[in-house]
């Protein structure tokens, strides 16, 4: 029998999953810092949860949410996306009474049948925060500090795309003025295009097809439709961003596929990921909580793909993951002085560096041979000759240089090293 995992559902191997959480302690200690408390909900909730917030006639809900009964006939969904459950969550518990504003985190797994292909599988993976009680003057803060921390994840060249759709009101009456002008090009749109007009007619203005894009550019536009207060809450947005000295384009085309988004709508994209360049995208949800049976509290959020992510990552600069040291010994006697060693780094170092040794008892030459495959920056060589003397042979893989040092200088030594290479990383970082 041959077992594979399920289509689209990826298993994350070892060597990746370091990176991995590199990638979550890195975001987990931003958000911290900003002031945020993680959440963890179930990745099952009632299918209700999802098709009441994104819409009963959106994409996700319609053809790519996971639905299924159980055994007393209630219908369950995977999770297609964090900010539904979340808001649940928040109302069940009664959060708000706990304090009029709440900054909440969340890292997991979100489910979607679309068609996998590259950066996009079933079972995906998101970052992302809701941040309840936050009124529009806040937006451009959101966007600041997500901004920040894909600087922190050394990401530089992504662009910050915002919009705005309105209060719901606005929202509805462009939705409608929009569909009075589609309707008499309906022959020029695409089947998929003809179809939105009546379930999810502002992702029209999404599609990236040639003909739809001719119709799209000549389509009603959203600031005519705004009122007063939705006018000047995006046009603060903008001075704020600019403020910030943060970039960023306005693109009337940005609309977000689901329904309880208003307001404020932007997203992150990046060149290097081709047709799929989005690696994340939010917006503010102020209807939400008081549509799920809770106070009238606005909120805003937004959610950055774990894979997406990492594939920028890989093209801009490959993310530091600590320097592989390999250790390699000659003799009993060496061994055990290698084990003292390796104590006396992890002290130094721990979370800095990983220390690889030859558990085989294998000749130098096959030791060297290791540490080449397991990507060693360096390698100490310790053998009779050197314990006599006190001494170990660093030796740096990408020069070849060797040198002898004093066995005590040994961690200071590779602390040194390493300091010097992060900072020439993100000397080039900060270059691009
Ligand atoms: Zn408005
Ligand atoms: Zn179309």
């Amino acid at each position: 029998m041959n077992y594979k995992s399920v289509r689209g559902m990826e298993d994350i191997l070892p060597g990746d999953t370091r990176i991995w959480r590199w990638l979550e302690d890195a975001a987990r200690k931003t958000f911290e810092f900003y002031g945020y408390e993680e959440i963890r909900t179930p990745i099952l909730e009632e299918t209700p949860i999802f098709s009441r917030s994104i819409g009963e006639t959106s994409d996700i809900v319609k053809k790519e949410m996971y639905t299924f009964k159980d055994k007393k006939g209630r219908p369950l969904s995977l999770r297609p996306e964090g900010t539904a459950p979340i808001v649940r969550a928040y109302i069940e518990h009664g959060l708000h009474k706990i304090s009029p504003e709440l900054k909440l985190y969340y890292i997991g797994p979100m489910f979607r049948s679309e068609r996998p292909q590259k950066g996009r599988s079933r079972q995906f993976h998101q970052i992302g925060v809701e941040v309840f009680g936050a009124r529009p003057s806040f937006d451009a803060e959101l966007i600041a500090e997500l901004e920040g921390m894909l600087k922190t994840f050394g990401l530089t060249d992504f662009t910050v795309k915002i919009n705005t759709l309105g209060c719901e009101k606005d929202k509805s009456e462009f939705s409608e003025k929009l569909k009075k002008y589609l309707e008499l090009k309906k022959n020029r749109l695409c089947e998929d295009c003809k179809d939105r007009i009546k379930r999810n007619v502002l992702r029209v203005l999404d599609c990236k097809k040639e003909s739809c894009m001719g119709v799209v550019r000549e389509a009603p536009d959203i600031l005519d439709s705004l009122c007063p207060q939705c006018k000047d809450d995006f046009d603060k947005l903008k001075n704020n961003l600019e403020a910030l000295k943060i970039g960023f384009k306005e693109s009337r085309n940005l609309v977000r596929g689901l329904d309880y988004y208003t307001g404020t709508v932007f997203e992150v994209t990046h060149p290097l990921l081709g047709s799929q360049d989005a690696i994340g995208a939010g917006g503010r949800y102020d209807k939400l909580v008081k549509d799920f049976g809770g106070p009238d509290i606005p909120a805003i959020g937004y959610a950055l793909g774990i894979e997406r992510l990492l594939i920028a990552l890989r093209k801009e600069t490959p993310p530091y993951q600590g320097a592989v040291i390999y250790i390699a010994t000659l003799g009993d006697k060496a061994k055990i002085k290698c084990v003292q060693i390796t104590e006396k780094i992890k002290k130094e170092l721990l979370g800095r560096v990983i220390v690889l040794t030859d558990p085989r008892g294998a000749s130098l030459k096959s030791q060297m041979r290791s540490a080449d495959k397991n990507n060693a920056k360096l390698v100490l060589i310790l053998g009779e000759n050197e314990l006599e003397k006190g001494k170990i042979v660093i030796r740096d893989m990408a020069t070849k240089e060797q040198a002898e040092i004093g066995i005590d200088n040994v961690a200071d030594e590779i602390g040194r090293r390493i300091i010097l290479e992060s900072e020439k990383l993100k000397a080039k970082s900060e270059k691009l």
